[in-house]
Parts: structure tokens; sequence; C-alpha cells
């Protein structure tokens, strides 16, 4: 589908100080165009092409924290940035900021020390004292939208703003499959049991670097208990009474939630 962005030959994804440079007070959003991307080019600390999206050239950059922005120009935070934009070009974005954190991350090797190289045409680092490959980190998460009846168990953690409130999730650890982290992540947190583990859909999450991998369960048994480190209050809420449900319009938490409350909707 093609965007509303107005067609320029190539879009730029340049970044500085983790914000995604945007003209300022434009609608729909508009990327700086070659004009502003001329003067910026000498104070590119690194920059990589990115691909094809939506049929346009895409590439990141990263822009030194020195150098001055014109007062056209805007640096967005990373979360308001990708609700700008939506979801036609969310998977660019997540790949941009992917894309520049792995090569800013990257500059020596692990293991030995030494500065890698970028491999031309590949997203790959190389050590080539000790033969390391560094490739973009992606950290598979979980998240569970868990059904009782007409209603869903709802959890906030002591990071989430006031009155948020979200699913159970969590990262797969070493050596698990994602269907034992998610038993695992629920009987952590929650101590219930869960049947019924489908699959939903995933979304990539760079905040830093989650695979954010979506399912839908049945309450199977227990009482919930909570897990005090990570969870302050967890409770069954009905779909037409949830509490603080996530803001954020491009997580997978509320394609999960909305999901449920048509579901419901229909058939009440
Ligand atoms: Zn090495």
């Amino acid at each position: 589908m093609r965007s509303s962005l107005p067609d320029i030959p190539e879009y730029w994804f340049i970044f500085q100080n983790d914000r995604l440079l945007l003209m300022k007070n434009s609608v729909p959003a508009r990327f700086p165009d070659l004009h502003w991307l001329s003067r910026f080019k000498p104070d590119f600390l690194r920059q990589y092409k990115l691909g094809i999206f939506n049929t346009i050239d895409c590439f990141c950059a990263e822009l030194d924290a020195r150098a001055a922005l014109p007062d056209e120009v805007e640096p967005v935070p990373l979360r308001k940035a990708f609700e700008i934009l939506g979801n036609d070009w969310y998977a660019a974005a997540a790949k941009a900021y992917s894309v520049i954190n792995w090569d800013k991350n990257h500059q020596y090797c692990g293991r030995c020390g030494h500065a890698t190289r970028h491999k031309p045409g590949t997203f790959e680092r190389v050590c080539d004292t000790c033969g390391l490959s560094l490739y973009p980190r992606i950290s598979p998460s979980i998240i569970v939208l868990i059904q009782k009846d007409d209603k869903i168990l709802m959890s906030r953690s002591p990071h989430f703003p006031p009155g948020a409130f979200g699913l159970i999730a969590g990262f797969v650890e070493v050596g698990e499959s994602i269907e034992d982290a998610v038993h695992r992540e629920v009987k952590e947190k929650v101590d219930i049991q869960i049947k019924n583990l489908r699959y939903f859909g995933s979304q990539s999450w760079p905040f830093p670097d989650s695979l954010m991998i979506g399912f839908t369960a049945e309450y199977a048994s227990g009482d919930i208990h909570i897990d005090r480190q990570e969870i302050e209050a967890a409770d069954w809420y009905r779909y037409d009474n949830l509490p603080g449900r996530p803001s954020s319009s491009i997580s997978i938490a509320k394609k999960l939630i909305d999901y449920f409350i048509a579901k419901q909707s229909q058939s009440s």
C-alpha cells in the first residue's frame, strides 16, 4: 500500500541522540529532503541502505550529536515518531533504528577487542583478527492475552505510567521454546495455569531490539498470586470495563486487546 507521505526520490531515516529527524509541523510527516541531506551528510557517523519499502529506496543514518539542526527540522522521540509514521512505515523505521544500533554497538569485537569492519552488501560486521561475525540483535519476547469467560487478565508493572495496565509479557530465555516461555512467564508472574495457547501474530519492537510474539490463551486453573518484583497488580477485567489500556496505537498489545473486544462485542 502506498503511503500518504509525499513522493521524493528516497527516504532517509536520520537519527540524532536516538531521535528521528522529521520536518517540523508537517502533516503528513515528511523526512528531511535532499536539500537538508546535503547539509547533514558531512556530519553522518554512519549510514546504510535499508532496501525498498513501499516502492521507495530507504536509507538510514546517524547524525553527530554535536551537529546543529535547522529550525525546520525536529528531533522526535522514537515511539512518538513511529506513531506519526504509522503502520505503513513501521517496518522501515524499526529496521533503520536497529541497523544504526547494530553498527554503533559493534565497532569492536566482543571476543578479542579488535576493531570490526562492515562486510559490504550485508548487515554483518566482522572481526578480521578472530573471525567473529556480528549481526543486528533480535531478542524474542512473548506477550499473551489470557481469557477467562468474557474477561481477560491485565496487570501492571511498577515501571508503567500511573493507571496503565497491560498483558503478561517477557523475554524468551536461552534454551527454552517460545511456548515454554509463555507458560513460564504466566506461572512466574501470576501463578496460574493456561491452556489452548494459540499464535496471534508478531511484531518487531525495536526498543531496543525485541521481536514480540503474540499469543492468545485460555485460563485453565489456579488463583492469581502476583510476583511482587515485576507485577504490582493483576486481575480479571471484563471486555467492556478494561483498565488503562496501552496508549500506543502501534503495539501488538493494543492489537490483541482490540481483537478481544471486537470478538466479545460481536458475541454479546
Ligand atoms: Zn575478534
